[in-house]
Order: structure tokens, then sequence, then C-alpha cells
């Protein structure tokens, strides 16, 4: 692979809940096609091997086999930095939905030196916003009237985008700043909410549509490490305050 398409190996594709091992296959072997092997499956059991192996063919099986398993969702992505959810769906609580080759643009710049997880929903429900709500791109395949794409074949425009980008890039890799990772985020998150609701601000009938906002806010912003750990060391100290007050 070119210098450029090495980038491909901070990239791994998350199906969530996927129904059908075929579509697990089909993924594979797509993902493959375009250079990317790192798949992850966020499941209760293990998928049915056969029928997953029968679409990946002989040549991706190996994703298959490498392939992370995961019964949770914030774990599988706890060390990616760059989310992007895709949706066939557009909804108002979803952070900013743009097309693929506009989210892959922004991105590319930041994949030196951070690892970034694209996730796809099941072939039924999609994504749900509890789910979206790790991600800081929504990315939306423009589409005619019908948006709900199978599984496979929106994961393969996401791949086939990706790695087109890759190639034609003239990029030379900068060192960007290292960008917080998911677990960084969400420890982050989880002691906003526990300082904002310390002071009322957050209550059990607006708690998620305030915290839905937060994040969207500071997705646009995208916070470095350092910058989660200054927030969460200043919400810790608050509580800490807040508790030597009782
Ligand atoms: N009925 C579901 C569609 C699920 S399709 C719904 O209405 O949301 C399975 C997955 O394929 C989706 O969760 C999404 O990850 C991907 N997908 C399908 N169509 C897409 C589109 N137009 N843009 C982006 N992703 C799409």
């Amino acid at each position: 692979m070119s210098n450029n398409t090495t980038l491909l190996n901070n990239v791994a594709i998350v199906l969530v809940g996927p129904k059908f091992p075929e579509n697990i296959g089909a993924t594979a072997r797509v993902a493959y096609n375009m250079g990317i092997s790192n798949l992850i499956v966020v499941a209760d059991s293990p998928p049915e091997y056969s029928p997953m192996a029968k679409m990946a063919t002989h040549k991706a099986t190996h994703l298959l086999n490498e392939m992370k398993l995961y019964d949770n969702l914030a774990e599988a992505i706890a060390d990616y930095s760059i989310i992007i959810g895709t949706s066939a769906r557009s909804g108002k609580q979803r952070c900013t939905e743009r097309s693929p080759r506009n989210i892959i643009e922004r991105i590319l710049p930041d994949l030196a030196t951070n690892k970034a997880a694209i996730l796809f929903g099941p072939e039924d429900r999609g994504l749900t916003n509890d789910e979206l709500k790790y991600c800081q791109y929504t990315s939306a395949i423009p589409t005619a009237d019908f948006s709900s794409l199978n599984l496979a074949q929106a994961v393969a425009i996401h791949c086939h985008e990706l790695y087109y980008s890759m190639i034609n890039s003239t990029e030379q890799t900068v060192h960007q700043p290292k960008i917080a990772t998911s677990f960084e985020l969400e420890g982050m998150y989880q002691h906003m909410e526990e300082a904002l609701t310390e002071v009322d601000f957050l209550q059990k009938t607006n708690n998620s549509c305030w915290m839905t906002s937060i994040r969207n806010f500071f997705s646009r912003i995208r916070l470095t490490s350092k910058d989660s750990q200054v927030i969460r060391g200043i919400c810790k100290q608050f509580l800490s305050h807040q508790d030597r007050k009782k």
C-alpha cells in the first residue's frame, strides 16, 4: 500500500448488532477490497461462521478470524477518537449530518495520529440515538427517495470513499494533536453530568436533551486528550467542593 493508504490501518468498521451473518461476510470482503482490515462486531453472541465465510470469500476470511467481538459498544470504541455514525434517517437530536465524502475530507488530516471508527446499525432499526451519542459525525449517503441501503452496501460506499480519497490525497501527513478517545470523553461527560445535576441544571426530565446538546457542542470543538482532562478535573473539583459543603 502507498504511504497514504497505510492510514487505513487506523480505521475500523464497527457493525452494531448485525442480524445477518451474510452481511458481516460481505462487509469483510469489501473492507478488504478497500484496504481496511479492522472489523469489530458488537453482538450478544458470536455470529454463525459459515454464512459469514461464504460471503467473505477465502481472500477475506482472515478479517473474520481476526474480527473483534464485544457485547458493549462503549467498550468496543473506547480506544477510538474519531467516531462516525452512519444513518439512513435524519434526526433532530443528531450531530451534524454530512455525506461520507465530506466527513472523510475533514478527518483525513487527523488519521495519522488518531484512530477512527465508523459505526453501522442493525438491518432492521439502524443505530439508536443512544448509540449515536458517541459519534462526533453522522454520515448519510445521499440517495433518491428510498434512503435505506443494504448494510454491507452502505459499508461498501464508505470504504470506497475512504480508499479513493486516500489514493488521491496529496496531503503530507502532518502531526496533528491527539484527540480525546471515546473512553476519555465518556468519563468527562459522566463527571459533567454529575456536576450539572448537583447544581440542578440537569433534572430527570431534561437530562438527556441537555446532554445531547452538550455532546454536540463538544463534538464540534474536537477536544484533545488534555482538554478533556482539564474539563474533567474542573468537574471533579466542583463535586468534591460541594461534598465538603454538605
Ligand atoms: N431501517 C433502518 C435502516 C437500517 S440499514 C433505518 O431506517 O435506519 C442498516 C445500516 O446501514 C444503517 O444503520 C446504516 O448504518 C447503514 N445505512 C443504510 N442506508 C444508509 C444511508 N443512506 N446512509 C448511511 N448509512 C446507511
